[in-house]
């Protein structure tokens, strides 16, 4: 046994701050919340037992500043750092101040942390454990030479990809020599800019595939377990927008076969605390492992919602040193659970990001509805940080039932003064594809998606025009008839007729 956590500093913003506080808050533990000059109104840090100012809003100089992070948590006397996820959370140099300092890191060891962020060094180990990965490069890709050696053997198209890459960027696309040629220098240029290192490789781009990938938890006993699958294939640019589990595609056999591989996986890094092994499955149905995120996933609630479980509770718990509370053979999987990530970005716009005040919101509940988000009346979205403001997650007994949950509760939210991706995931719920579990990681772009979803949006504008129309006219008729002219809107002349 380790030393009993009774106080958190939670190094993160958001979302994913409210939702370490609550796991605190339900374990009697105290919570400590930073913030930066940009989240001074922030309700993590109203929420939080004790909130600390760290810098200004550039995350450089606040939720990335590992030593005042430390410094504070050691000043307010803090017993353990959450890193979340983002920002710190993949440092390897985090878990080793925390060491230094005495503090305990909720998540992998550093030596973990390192292999698992390095996909190179990472994808040999899993070779060496026999975990089937992509074909491609043996190691990093210094010249382009080499390149098109590696590319023409595995045979085009293939990606370049960051070894140090995360949130779906650093990877590129070759359909032949000549694109490898034209994006070789770019891509290293890209990398150095976003990960500090140039290195990269190449893997096969396999086609028509889904991203499925397995929650796992590992104790420092050496216990592993995998909380099962989460599909994440309906991605934009190789960022997930939808999650569920179960995967429409994957049986009880195929289930225990690939979690069994993702837990070997874990014990190949000597992996710690929670983390997700992230695999790819063509249409033949293989599996290919691409990566483990070193973190608690952004889409874990997914995984709790058909699990039962706390992840944030059980990260404290292995934190601590307990073993987990539980063997495979103990979980079951219930029901049925959707989330969509409801970003700060306009979806008829190419993305573009929105930000500013918020002067109103609707948050959906009700029967099998959960959501994680920082909105509130009168908040305001900052343009510094991630552009994920909420994620809605629904559950049903089977995934019908959490579907017409999503779309009904996507109805009730409302978000004034930014756009979101709420208008797009209304398109998805109701596409035949989707509700058939059609998917691959080109779903949006295969089933021509957007195209959908700018006509429902053009038609809902007309029916709103000429509902308009109809209610002036209906005005108008009314004045005529001697009504009281200050009765304007339909529903009220409906009341008065
Ligand atoms: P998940 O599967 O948990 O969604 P993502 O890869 O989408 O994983 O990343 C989770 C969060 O961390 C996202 O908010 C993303 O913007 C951020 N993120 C991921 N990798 C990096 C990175 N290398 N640098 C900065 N932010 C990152
Ligand atoms: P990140 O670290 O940015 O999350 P990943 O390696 O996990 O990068 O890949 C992110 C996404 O990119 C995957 O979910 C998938 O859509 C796509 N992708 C990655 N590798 C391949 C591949 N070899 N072939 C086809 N698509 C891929
Ligand atoms: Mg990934």
């Amino acid at each position: 046994m380790g030393k009993k956590i009774t106080s958190i500093l939670i190094a993160n913003r958001g979302e994913i701050a409210l939702r370490v506080i609550r796991a605190c808050r339900e374990l009697g533990i105290k919570s400590i919340a930073v913030y930066s000059d940009e989240d001074v109104r922030a309700v993590h840090v109203k929420r939080a037992d004790e909130a600390y100012h760290i810098g200004p809003a550039a995350p450089a100089q606040s939720y990335l500043n590992m030593a005042k992070i430390v410094e504070t948590a050691k000043a307010a006397g803090a017993d353990a750092i959450h890193p979340g996820y983002g920002f710190l959370s993949e440092n390897e140099n985090f878990p080793e101040l925390c060491d230094k300092n005495g503090m305990i890191f909720i998540g992998p060891t550093a030596k973990a942390m390192d292999l698992t962020g390095d996909k190179m060094k990472c994808k040999a180990v899993m070779k060496k454990a026999k975990v089937p990965t992509v074909p491609g490069s043996d190691g990093i890709v210094s010249d382009v030479e080499k390149a098109a050696d590696i590319a023409h053997e595995a045979g085009y198209p293939v990606l370049l990809k960051s070894a140090f890459g995360g949130g779906g960027r650093g990877i590129r696309l070759a359909n032949d020599e000549k694109q490898l040629r034209q994006e070789f220098e770019m891509a290293s240029a890209e990398s150095k800019a976003a990960f500090g290192k140039s290195a990269l490789f190449v893997e096969k781009y396999l086609q028509r595939i889904r991203h499925i990938e397995f929650q796992l938890i590992r104790d420092s006993h050496g216990n592993g377990r995998h909380l099962f699958e989460r599909e994440c294939s309906v991605q934009r640019r190789h960022q997930k927008l939808i999650e569920m589990s179960p995967s429409p595609v994957v049986d009880q056999k195929t289930r225990e076969r690939i979690g069994e591989i993702a837990v070997r996986a874990a014990a190949a890094v000597d992996y710690l605390n929670a983390g997700t092994a992230e695999f790819l499955r063509d249409p033949e149905g293989n599996f290919y492992f691409i990566e483990i995120n070193s973190r608690l996933q952004v889409e874990h609630p997914v995984t709790e919602l058909v699990t039962g479980l706390d992840l944030v509770k059980l990260q404290v718990a292995v934190a601590q040193g307990e073993e987990i509370p539980f063997k495979q053979e103990d979980l079951k999987m219930n029901g049925c659970a959707i989330e969509c990530r409801v970003n700060a970005e306009d979806p008829f716009y190419d993305f573009a990001p929105s930000v500013g005040p918020v002067p109103y919101c609707n948050i959906p509940y009700g029967p099998g509805v959960r959501v994680d988000t920082y909105l509130y009346p009168g908040c305001t979205v900052s343009g510094f940080y991630d552009s994920l403001v909420a994620k809605l997650l629904t559950w049903g007994r089977n995934f019908d039932e959490a579907r017409v949950r999503m779309r009904n509760a996507l109805d009730e939210f409302v978000i004034e003064g930014i756009n979101t991706t709420i208008p797009l995931y209304k398109t998805i719920m109701d596409e035949k594809n989707f509700i058939k579990g059609e998917l691959s990681t080109d779903y949006l772009e295969r089933f021509k998606v957007f195209d959908r979803m700018n006509e429902e949006s053009k038609k809902e504008a007309e029916e709103k025009a000429s509902a308009a129309v109809a209610a002036a006219l209906l005005h108008s008729e009314l004045v005529k008839k001697g009504a009281p002219a200050k009765s304007s809107g339909w529903k009220q002349a409906r009341v008065n007729l």
